[in-house]
């Protein structure tokens, strides 16, 4: 997983979706979700994820597994410019 919202505070304003650049967020059943597939945790800016800050109810989290895998979001990162 990349980032995860929590669908229990997510009030489904869609900001978020607008800020990604990678088009990783959409509206799900309960709530807008994270594709992890797509999401690259905003690598091209630095301790910054653009849907967090845009979030008005402060509910998209980082998951912790995730931060093993900065290989790995670099990748995704690079493939994400072609
Ligand atoms: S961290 Fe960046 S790439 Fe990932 S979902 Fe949020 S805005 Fe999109
Ligand atoms: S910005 Fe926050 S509240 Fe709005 S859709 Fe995204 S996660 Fe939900």
């Amino acid at each position: 997983m990349a980032l995860v919202i929590n669908e229990e505070e997510c009030v489904s304003c869609s900001v978020c979706a607008d800020e990604c650049p990678n088009d990783a967020i959409s509206r799900g059943e309960d709530s807008f979700v994270i594709d992890p597939n797509l999401c690259t945790e905003c690598a091209d800016i630095q301790n910054q994820h653009r849907c967090v800050e845009a979030c008005p109810v402060d509910c998209i989290r980082t998951s912790l597994s995730q931060k093993k895998e900065s290989g790995g979001l670099y990748q995704k990162f690079l493939r994400s410019l072609s």
